[in-house]
Parts: C-alpha cells; sequence; structure tokens
C-alpha cells in the first residue's frame, strides 16, 4: 500500500496540504459528498497529514501504512450499535477523547456515514468539539452538509467532494485494472457517472450494482410515462432489502438532478441514465426539484428505519404527481 490515489479532491488537498504546511490543523473537518467520490479515502489522508512521522502524508512510514491498512491505534473509526450513530456511541468516543493517544501525539476519531443520526447525539459531541483535548480531531463523512447540525457545522472545516467526472474515473480504472479491456471500462464510467466507488464495486464483480442501474432506468422510464403504478412496483420490488431500496432512490434522485442540469443547459451527467435524465428534462424544472427532494426524503426515513414499502409507495405517488400530468 503506497500513497493514496485522490481522485476529484483538488480543493481538499489544496486546503489540508496548507494546514499541514503551517502545522495547525482545525481540530474538525466535515467531508461530504456522494456515495462513491472516496470519502473515507479523503479522511484517511487527513489521518495521515495528522499521524504521519514525517509530517508529509507520506504514504511510506509505519504510521501512514497503518492508517490506509485500518491498524493505527490513534485512528478509531466509530462504529454504530444500530444502523446510527446514537447517543450512546458518541458518549463512548467522548469519554475516550480525554485518554492519551497510543503511539503518536495525536488521535483521531473518524466518524463515517452520518446522514440520519439524530440531533441528541450530535448534541453529545458539540462539548468535545468545541474544546477538544489537544490530541484530538474528529473527521465526519456524510453525503449532505444537511445531515449535521449547524452548531457542529459551524465548529468544523467542511470539505466537499465532488464526483470525479467520467475522465478521472476512467484514469483511476486504468490504473487499478490494468489488464481489463479499455472499452469495457468505458462504459462502466459512463454508465455509472463516473462514479468511481460504483464502478470498482461493479468490476469488482457486482452484478447487483447492475441490476440496480438496470431498475432505475425502468423508473425513469416509467416516470417519463407518468405510469404511477409500475414506478410503484418497481420501487417496492426492491423495497424488502433496505439497503438495495436506498442505492435505488439515491441513483434515481443522481438522474433527477441530470435532468434539472440538462434542462438548465448544462452537460456535465452524474447518473446512471442518460437517457431516462434527457427525457425527464422536458418537464418542469420545479417539478422534477419536487423529486429529488422525495428522493432525499425517503433516503432519511430509510435511515430512520421507516417502512420501507410504505417509503416506496409514497415516493412513486410523489415522483408522478410532481411531472403534473
Ligand atoms: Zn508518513
Amino acid at each position: 500500500m503506497g500513497k493514496l490515489t485522490l481522485y476529484g479532491k483538488a480543493p481538499l488537498l489544496h486546503a489540508v496540504d496548507a494546514m499541514r504546511q503551517s502545522g495547525r490543523f482545525v481540530h474538525s473537518f466535515i467531508i461530504t459528498g456522494e456515495k462513491g467520490t472516496g470519502k473515507k479515502t479523503a479522511a484517511l489522508y487527513i489521518t495521515m497529514s495528522l499521524l504521519c512521522e514525517k509530517g508529509t502524508a507520506c504514504g511510506e512510514c509505519r504510521e501512514c501504512r497503518r492508517i490506509v491498512s485500518d491498524s493505527h491505534p490513534d485512528l478509531r473509526i466509530v462504529e454504530k450499535a444500530k444502523k446510527t450513530y446514537s447517543v450512546e456511541d458518541v458518549r463512548t468516543v467522548v469519554s475516550d477523547s480525554i485518554i492519551s493517544p497510543n503511539d503518536c501525539e495525536r488521535k483521531v476519531y473518524l466518524f463515517t456515514d452520518c446522514d440520519g443520526w439524530s440531533d441528541a447525539a450530535q448534541n453529545a459531541l458539540l462539548k468535545a468539539v468545541e474544546d477538544p483535548p489537544d490530541p484530538v480531531y474528529f473527521i465526519f463523512t456524510g453525503i449532505k452538509a444537511a445531515s449535521f447540525l449547524g452548531t457542529l457545522v459551524s465548529r468544523s472545516m467542511v470539505l466537499n467532494i465532488n464526483p470525479a467526472g467520467h475522465e478521472e474515473c476512467m484514469a483511476a480504472l486504468r490504473e487499478r485494472f490494468p489488464d481489463r479491456d479499455g472499452a469495457e471500462l468505458e462504459r462502466v464510467s459512463k454508465a455509472l457517472g463516473g462514479n468511481i466507488g460504483s464502478c470498482v464495486e461493479y468490476l469488482e464483480g457486482s452484478e447487483e450494482l447492475m441490476e440496480r442501474v438496470e431498475l432505475v432506468r425502468r423508473i425513469s422510464a416509467c416516470a417519463a410515462q407518468g405510469d404511477e403504478y409500475t414506478v410503484s412496483a418497481l420501487l417496492n420490488s426492491v423495497s424488502s432489502d433496505r439497503t438495495a431500496f436506498e442505492e435505488c432512490v439515491d441513483m434515481f434522485g443522481t438522474v433527477i438532478r441530470d435532468a434539472v442540469s440538462l434542462s438548465l443547459g448544462r452537460t456535465e451527467l452524474l447518473g446512471c441514465d442518460e437517457e431516462g435524465a434527457k427525457k425527464l428534462s422536458a418537464f418542469d424544472v420545479q417539478g422534477l426539484v419536487n423529486i429529488y427532494d422525495a428522493c432525499t426524503a425517503a433516503a432519511d426515513s430509510c435511515a430512520q428505519n421507516c417502512n420501507t414499502p410504505a417509503a416506496a409507495g409514497l415516493l412513486a405517488s410523489r415522483i408522478v404527481r410532481s411531472l403534473r400530468f
């Protein structure tokens, strides 16, 4: 394991490198970005910047290597007892944070996929984030900045990661899969909107992912025809598997965002269904924005353990009604 490859993260690297060079780091980072954009990789880079023996995030020293292989005692990836962080999970960290680091002069607590965590859990952390013990640093990752309380955001540096885009995605895929056919990589990158994480997942053998892409395409096509019954049936077909449902909703939301971009004259698309986005872009922008909000609401209610089939039905009706047939 050598250096981390950080595609699509130039602004983040710039901010972190500037702090490293000045020797002054903020104590709390919030990293936001869609699934598969490499939020955890970015978090590991920040951790390397904090703990590296040479102070350069070299990727080669003992500390850096242990960070990348998830075996550094001063990087604690905080576990969730349930689906989202609870007040108890947070309290364990707060009481652990007053203990000195093991091997380094600093230690890092990494909270991953924070979307959907409660205000109470975040409030339990506030004091520690506001006035942390000297050696302690916090990193939070989540899809949206809105997943974090304003009070937490104001005490943190928020770093957003944009999807890498097709070109950078291709560069990453060529490096990761040097033996694969270039045309195949090209096809996968296009189908998955240049999302490196999703492409790697697919190329490593996830048929599930391609099935989801297919499902999302069918949902877009039926939505564009105002076929609420089939949209509902398609969403329902994955609603017994919460993760699959959430992923499909997320992917469909990206297609909707592409449709909005197209109708505003932009051409850079991120979703898995260019054709569907084109069809949907013919509809009223406000309606599309409403659908995007409905997708976000459905994903949020999933994170809070809602009844998924009910969420699927509600989402289907909001999708078709927002398009105003
Ligand atoms: Zn190092």
